[in-house]
């Protein structure tokens, strides 16, 4: 049986655990703490939502997600082409933040837990690649700001409502989902129970 010892975050007790099911919680018995949970069907769970996030990347990023009208003139943008306005307005920071924080990141996040779990489930995961990748996708777990992003959009409707007229569009919506299976991640990808089963087969 895998036996495994684990400092408390919180009060530093030594924990040794042998083993829990999907589904459960390990606490620090001094302070309740929770020091492991195993999640449910992790695999499974997080193929499907990288590979819905993959699928709605390019529309969420290539199509318009709002359009506005203004004294008869309409103008729609995606977020690329809000990027590339950014970038042509010599607001080079600006423009390479937001395509890092909410392009990019997502990106390698869906790619890199799609991989890794596609080699877990084809029991492929023995090349030493798989460690490197989910070294990676933990590099980069804390690098993606869609949430703000999303909030900025939201935001900029309620000051413009009343200037302009305003309708959404698809990109929106595809955007929206695909922040939520990127937030998704962080509740099915078992990140834990990966990198143990990594160890062990070496
Ligand atoms: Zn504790």
């Amino acid at each position: 049986m895998k036996q495994k010892q684990f400092a408390c975050y919180e009060c530093d007790t030594l924990i040794t655990i042998t083993s829990i099911n999907e589904g459960e919680v390990a606490s620090c018995p001094r302070c309740h703490h929770h020091i492991l949970d195993k999640k449910y069907d992790s695999i499974n769970r997080t193929l499907a939502i990288s590979g819905t996030g993959l699928l709605l990347f390019i529309p969420a990023t290539f199509f318009p997600l709002m359009s506005m009208q203004l004294l008869s003139v309409e103008s729609s943008a995606s977020l690329m082409s809000g990027i590339s306005a950014l970038w042509q307005t010599e607001l080079y920071l600006v423009a390479t933040l937001v395509f890092a924080f909410c392009a990019l990141a997502p990106l390698i996040k869906l790619t890199t837990a799609f991989l890794v779990c596609f080699g877990f489930k084809h029991n492929r995961h023995q090349h030493p690649i798989y460690k490197q990748l989910l070294l990676f996708y933990h590099h980069v777990d804390s690098w993606e700001m869609l949430e703000v992003f999303l909030i900025g959009i939201l935001v900029s409707i309620i000051k413009l409502k009343d200037m302009a007229d305003l309708s959404f569009n698809l990109g929106l919506l595809c955007f929206s989902a695909l922040m939520l299976c990127v937030l998704s991640l962080k509740i099915t990808l078992d990140k834990q129970m990966i990198w143990d089963d990594l160890n062990y087969e070496r």
